[in-house]
């Protein structure tokens, strides 16, 4: 063992058998995500790293300490995605997708981050979220925030809270700006090493620190609703009636500002606390801002993540996760004869639908009987000399070790039967 190669600190493999509650996730987003009229794209996992610090903000934890950056062979400078919307911009555009042009799109897959791994934080991580742009309305806003209600409605998860906030227009964040910067110098002494950088650069982001001093210091904040322009107001405020109307409830954290800084506008999280420290299961919001940034006309745009590790360890916490199919039929054969029928009586309950697995290697009746008890299939279908001459076979139910015998006509019948009362 301690000469094998061990994965990459940070980054877990998935094994059979772990994979169950993933695929519910998966399958259950995919189908609530297609009842609102959002279709998949699937993009590469490497970028150009330029398009990450254009889109996430070079003062961001992400851009300053958390990416993936090489150089490949041609000397370009590339990053692994440490999140998904940069890239699904960058796509729209290159593939002229926003000219006068609604989109709704998701995705799913990995990103990454070198963090500091603990529970709920990882270097490799998934993510599923969602992507529309062209829409500048509240309604919009209030369309993803409904989609992450309804998936939770339909994984049978409650008890996750919502927070929202607004960042208002780059414009209204200038005022409120200077007077984050004219309370943070008041009070310097409070700030650590990672505060007082981006007092100059990025002082919201300051708000999201998580250093203890600091999140003393940031409670008398000045608030940004003080601050907002008139259409921020109301955009904020529709936002929140059309959630009552929907009766999601939500709580305002005038602190929550979110870790890149491509958001303004509508910016909201659900958190448990389930989790520990590890608490945010989904983060998103609305990013107008981002389309021209990157080099297109401007499109308005919203979107979320959910961070699908913590959402299957609350799924499992909350016992959430719907156990693995069983396998249904395991064929213990003791012949070469025996082999060649129980290969095609193999395919005929394939074809109905059921799982199979025949043995393979020409091992005992003992010790095929034991494979079969310990592949953990419901039935046995055993084919020996005496099955092969009365042509008949019998079935074991390996639960309770049952056994009986059915002529072979009657075989797909009879054991879908026992099979359907297994269920
Ligand atoms: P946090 O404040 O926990 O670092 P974040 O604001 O960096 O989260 P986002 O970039 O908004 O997170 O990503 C959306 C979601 O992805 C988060 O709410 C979280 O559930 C998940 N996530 C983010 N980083 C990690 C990570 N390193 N490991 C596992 N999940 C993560
Ligand atoms: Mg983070």
């Amino acid at each position: 063992m301690s000469n094998s190669i061990q994965a990459i600190r940070g980054m877990n493999d998935q094994l059979p058998g772990e994979l169950a509650c993933w695929q519910q996730l998966e399958q259950t987003a995919a189908e609530v995500f297609r009842l609102f009229g959002y279709r998949e794209i699937r993009l590469p996992v490497v970028e150009k790293t330029e398009l990450f610090a254009r889109s996430i903000g070079q003062s961001t934890d992400i851009v300053e300490k958390e990416m993936y950056t090489f150089q490949d062979r041609n000397g370009d400078q590339l990053s692994l995605r440490p999140e998904g919307t940069a890239g699904v911009v960058r796509a729209m555009l290159q593939h002229g997708l926003l000219h006068n042009a609604i989109q709704r799109v998701w995705y799913a897959g990995a990103m990454f981050r070198h963090e500091r791994p603990q529970k709920g934080r990882y270097r490799q991580f998934h993510q599923i979220g969602v992507e529309a742009y062209g829409m500048s309305e509240a309604d919009l806003d209030v369309e993803i925030i409904s989609m992450t209600s309804q998936l939770w409605k339909q994984l049978g998860l409650s008890g996750v809270a919502l927070e929202i906030n607004t960042l208002g227009t780059a414009e209204s964040r200038k005022t409120y700006r200077s007077a984050l910067v004219e309370y943070y110098q008041a009070n310097r002494e409070s700030l650590d090493e990672d505060s007082l950088r981006r007092l100059d650069k990025n002082p919201l982001r300051i708000l999201d620190s998580k250093n203890d001093a600091v999140i003393e210091l940031n409670k008398k904040a000045p608030d940004i609703l003080e601050y907002l322009d008139n259409d921020s107001k109301e955009h904020f405020q529709r936002v929140q009636v059309l959630l009552d109307k929907l009766a999601i409830s939500f709580t305002r954290n005038p602190k929550l500002v979110r870790g890149l800084d491509y958001y303004g506008r509508t910016v909201f999280e659900w958190t448990t606390d389930k989790l520990g420290a590890q608490s945010a299961i989904c983060g998103g919001g609305r990013y107008d801002a981002l389309v021209e940034k990157l080099g297109g006309k401007p499109v308005p745009a919203a979107g979320f993540a959910i961070g699908m590790e913590r959402l299957i360890e609350l799924l499992k916490i909350e016992q959430l996760c719907q156990p693995e199919k069983r396998q249904d039929i395991y064929i213990v054969q003791t012949s070469d004869t025996a082999l060649e029928l129980g290969l095609s009586m193999a395919m005929e309950f394939r074809d109905a639908g059921f799982s199979v697995t025949g043995n393979i290697g020409d091992t005992s009746f003992k010790s095929q009987l034991k494979k079969a008890n310990k592949s953990n299939a419901r039935l046995a279908l055993i084919i020996g000399d005496n099955e092969l001459q009365t042509n008949s076979i019998t079935v074991k139910l390996l639960d309770d070790g049952t056994q009986l015998t059915v002529s072979r006509d009657n075989l797909l019948a009879e054991t879908s039967k026992y099979l359907a009362n297994m269920e």
